[in-house]
């Protein structure tokens, strides 16, 4: 198995960060739902995408130093590592926000690695992380390490013409329990489950 993973809303979880920055900086009343999505959802519904724009730019750069991998990524990716599987990230990321202050968020992203024990011993090197700058080039490069299976939290991703046809798309989707797998994606709500399909489907 080569498994490749993407990064934001997969490995790291940034539940209640996008919340928290936005209420700093005053943008949305405390009823707004705690997710990523209900904050974009808000900000959007009242004209103010571009500052959602501008705290994605925030929380992805200098705030991901207080986000957390979601639970049993880093246990499962040593145990499959340990296992004999090839692991890889890929993520599409750009080198400094579209919008806003110019953070370097490939450098935030490999710190938070490093930081997260991602690069420990009997786990990942840097040269396994792959930041690429367009969603096509997130998808040739899945094709070009031959990746067996990928991870990602967005099914638009999965839909891309250019994501490699023999690549077994496996959804995460922790937070929405009603998604399932059909014929495009298998669908899983822990990075356990996760972990326990690629044991049992390793060769
Ligand atoms: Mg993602």
């Amino acid at each position: 198995m080569i498994l490749g993973i993407d990064f934001d809303n997969t490995l790291v979880c940034y539940d209640g960060l996008f919340h928290a920055a936005a209420r700093e900086r005053g943008l949305i009343p405390e009823s707004v739902p705690r997710s990523k999505q209900g904050v974009r959802d808000y900000l959007r519904a009242v004209g103010r995408e571009d500052d959602f724009t501008v705290l994605q730019g925030y929380v992805y750069g200098p705030g991901i130093r207080n986000a957390s991998p979601f639970p049993y990524a880093v246990e499962g990716i040593r145990a499959l590592l340990a296992s004999g599987a090839e692991v890889c990230i890929i993520s599409h990321k750009t080198r400094t926000p579209i919008l806003g202050p110019r953070y370097d968020l490939h450098q935030a992203a490999l710190d938070w690695l490093r930081e997260q024990h991602f690069f420990a011993e009997g786990m990942l090197t840097p040269d396994r992380v792959f930041l690429e700058e367009s969603k096509e080039a997130k998808a040739g490069r899945i094709a070009d390490m031959g990746c067996t299976h990928f991870v990602d939290d967005l099914p638009e991703f999965f839909r891309l013409p250019q994501f490699p046809q023999d690549t077994r798309r496996m959804l995460f989707s922790p937070q929405s329990r009603n998604a399932v797998s059909d014929e495009s994606w298998l669908c899983f709500h822990s990075w356990r489950a996760i972990c326990r399909y690629c044991m049992r489907h390793g060769d």
